[in-house]
């Protein structure tokens, strides 16, 4: 019998960890750790973005009865059939006629495991080393992850608190007048572009900041595009949650860039089924040649059950219903956070979209005296919310190669019970007073 190893024995000759040089800037995402934080102070997760609810019954049922049915073995690689077309008629019914439009579902869409995956694929199959890819900082942290792995470099272009022209819609809330909103510098875009930019990668709505971009600037953005001759690659996951009148506008449908731009989503943030998986890349054909070519290697398929439940919540009227009343309630705890944020002391610019807020801890962090000199610190600031108050959040200067641009900043997710909203409310309200 083989003597079982005690840790002791074994630490000597443990091997260091090894991580290719590619991957080894990112270390653990902070998605991880800060839900291993949580965990530890038991504290209430307002940080990693998924709800503290289950998905749909109608879904979980479908996708079980798939399961029954025998949909069990691998799926066509570029989805099961009838996902791609509920993915096209999905589009149809959000975009109306226009020329980014798949025509043919099976040739231009292909289904991912989630959208992260879609990412990865856009990436490793439309990049070579040394192109420069832009992307809007912060950035979603998989991003520069992405772009490392194929070898490209990447240029951010800072989203700042601005005065600027917000959706016309916003007349509800905040009027037609210039709002104070991210946004970014008309001229740090520009002077972004370089001979070697080969790609945008595009956020809307934005994660962390709650950014919708408005028609203006998506046209500014598509005309550098098509001066440059870039592709957009156009991560549309929080497509369906926007607020007060913002209206999220597909880049994919704007004039010129049909046939530059391919357009993400998934079914997590709209369906409540993040642990599902399921996401998907629109794009012409040439396009979709190199999302394809990585993705056969990626994953080859993703989960057949899952995706036949995935056309039901695309193609149904109980889907879409599900979405109204999702929109609804995120609504009502977006208002409910953004206010009792504002009434602690965080300096907060309402999200125009996502399931997070960006909230300014400065003034309370300077009152709290958790760095030696009074600077704010958003990590210093994130590890006092869940060992004092009980609540985790995330510290967003990982999203930006600046860290002093997120210094100042904690991010909130509110895609939470609204009981889990108020108990973290109350215990911030305790740990601040
Ligand atoms: N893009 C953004 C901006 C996100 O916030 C997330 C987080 N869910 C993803 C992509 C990943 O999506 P999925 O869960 O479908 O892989
Ligand atoms: N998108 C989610 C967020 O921003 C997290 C996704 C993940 O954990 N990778 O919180």
């Amino acid at each position: 019998m083989r003597a079982r190893l005690c840790p002791r024995q074994y630490a000597p000759t443990m091997p260091t960890p090894r991580v290719a040089s590619r991957l080894a800037p990112f270390g653990t995402s902070i998605f991880a750790e800060m839900t291993a934080l949580a965990a530890k102070h038991n504290a209430i997760n307002l940080s990693q973005g998924f709800p503290d609810f289950d998905g749909p019954e109608f879904l979980k049922h479908a996708a079980a009865e798939a399961m029954a049915h025998a949909h069990n073995q691998y799926a066509r690689t570029q989805g099961v059939p009838l996902l791609n077309e509920a993915i096209a008629n999905w589009c149809e019914r959000r975009w109306g006629a226009c020329d980014a439009l798949p025509r043919d579902p099976h040739a231009q869409i292909t289904v991912t495991s989630g959208c992260t995956e879609a990412l990865a694929a856009c990436c490793l199959g439309l990049l070579e080393p040394g192109d420069e890819v832009i992307a809007f900082e912060p950035f979603y942290d998989a991003y520069p992850a992405d772009i490392a792995m194929a070898g490209a470099a990447i240029r951010g272009v800072p989203l700042r608190p601005s005065v600027s022209r917000g959706h016309a819609g916003h007349e509800t809330r905040a009027g037609s007048k210039p709002t104070r909103r991210f946004a970014f510098n008309p001229d740090e875009l520009r002077a972004a572009f370089t001979p070697r930019t080969r790609a945008v990668l595009l956020n809307t709505p934005h994660n962390p900041t709650g950014k919708v971009f408005t028609r203006e600037e998506l046209t500014l953005l598509a005309e550098l595009c098509n001066a440059h001759n870039a592709i957009v690659i156009a991560d549309e996951v929080y497509e369906r949650l926007t607020f007060d009148g913002a209206d999220h506008l597909s880049i994919a449908t704007l004039p010129g860039m049909a046939d530059r731009t391919i357009t993400l989503s998934s079914l997590g943030k709209t369906f409540s089924l993040t642990g599902w998986k399921i996401g998907w890349a629109i794009a012409p054909t040439h396009l979709t040649a190199g999302i394809r070519a990585a993705h056969q290697f990626l994953t080859f398929a993703t989960a057949s059950p899952l995706q036949h439940a995935a056309a039901l919540a695309l193609s149904s009227p109980q889907g879409e219903s599900y979405v109204q009343s999702l929109r609804h309630d995120y609504a009502e705890r977006r208002r409910y956070l953004c206010d009792a944020l504002t009434e602690l002391g965080f300096d907060i610019l309402e999200p125009e979209g996502t399931y997070f807020i960006m909230a300014d801890h400065a003034a309370l962090s300077a009152r709290l005296k958790l760095t030696p000199d009074g600077a704010p610190d958003d990590f210093a600031f994130c590890r006092w919310l869940a060992s004092e108050a009980s609540v985790a959040a995330i510290p967003p200067s990982v999203f930006y190669h600046n860290k002093a641009e997120g210094r100042r900043l904690v991010r909130f997710a509110f895609c939470k019970r609204p009981e889990t909203l108020e108990k973290a409310v109350a215990c911030l309200r305790r740990a601040l007073a």
